[in-house]
């Protein structure tokens, strides 16, 4: 079997600097029991986490997760996460992982214990699906109603749409909801018609030679692979820009992919039934860069 790592991890405040981090962790077996049952982030899925790939021994754009971790905790009101405390811990997990292959490693913050001790953590790391299938031949997608109009987020920042939140029912009821229909996966829509992501990814899309994205306006997550995307294609003089998709271009495109950072890149060979172009030279392009380490 495939070897994991777990790590238990007492949070420090932010800022705390000087501490022996090492100590702050503790390797646990991750198939015996490790939490308390009063724990907010099981009881209400209250608290937040990231899902980082790992290839070939090295943590792929472990600092933009962080950062993302830093805001979520910001929109979801929890301690601010003492950076370089994760840095060590993701450092100290890959450390015990295999030189070659990949893997996922999940970090989580959660609100805590009922009545204390909060908040709590721990990260997770676990050898990768095997996702040869989507990233060699493609995946089908439905289009579904998300059930907001553009602006909610702005409108009720309560629904903390913009946060990696552990409260993802939705987003597994909605990838069942494309199973029945037939297909792979999800792309969520505005109930005003845009395209917002996936349910575990960023939507992008190309146009004329230019790769379009929705901008991250608090509603969807900033995928931190569509970002290292966009600077690959950047880097190499292609154009990339933030707007408003409507869900008609989604069979329009010249091409258009879900992004994410295990499962990488991932064609979209057909929206709701209908078959759309789908690049394999370029996604195989795409995938060996997201393979290469990166920062
Ligand atoms: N959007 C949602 C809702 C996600 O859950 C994810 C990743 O799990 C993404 C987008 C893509 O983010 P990333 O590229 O950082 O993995």
């Amino acid at each position: 079997m495939a070897p994991t790592v777990t790590l238990l991890i007492q949070p420090l405040p932010s800022g705390e600097v000087g501490a022996d981090l090492d100590a702050t962790f503790r390797e646990v077996d991750a198939s015996a029991p490790a939490l308390r049952v009063g724990e907010l982030s099981t009881q209400r899925g209250d608290g937040i986490f990231e899902t980082i790939g790992v290839v070939d021994g090295h943590a792929q754009e472990a600092r933009a997760h962080l950062e993302r971790l830093r805001n979520s905790a910001r929109i979801c009101e929890l301690p601010e996460p003492n950076l370089p405390q994760w840095e060590a811990a993701i450092a100290r997990a890959v450390g015990s992982l295999p030189a070659t292959g990949e893997y996922a490693l999940k970090l989580v913050l959660s609100r805590g214990v009922e009545h204390g001790p909060a908040p709590t953590a721990w990260l997770h790391a676990s050898a990768a699906a095997d996702f040869t299938a989507a990233r060699e031949h493609g995946i089908r997608v439905v289009t579904l109603d998300r059930g907001y109009a553009r602006g909610t987020a702005e409108r009720a920042p309560w629904l903390l749409l913009g946060a990696k939140t552990l409260s993802y029912a939705v987003n597994m009821a909605a990838l069942r909801e494309a199973k029945r229909r037939g297909a792979d996966d999800t792309i969520f829509v505005t109930s005003d018609g845009y395209v917002m992501e996936g349910p575990t990814s960023s939507v992008i899309i190309r146009r004329g030679g230019v790769y379009a994205t929705p901008a991250p306006s608090g509603a969807i997550l900033h995928g931190t692979t569509q970002q290292s995307l966009f600077e690959h294609v950047e880097a190499a003089g292609g154009r990339t820009e933030y707007r408003d998709i409507a869900v008609e271009e989604l069979t329009t495109a010249d091409a258009a992919w879900l992004v994410s950072s295990v499962r990488l890149a991932a064609g979209i060979t057909d929206v709701d039934g209908t078959s759309v172009p789908y690049d394999a030279d370029e996604t195989r392009e795409l995938n060996a860069y997201l393979l290469s380490p990166r920062d």
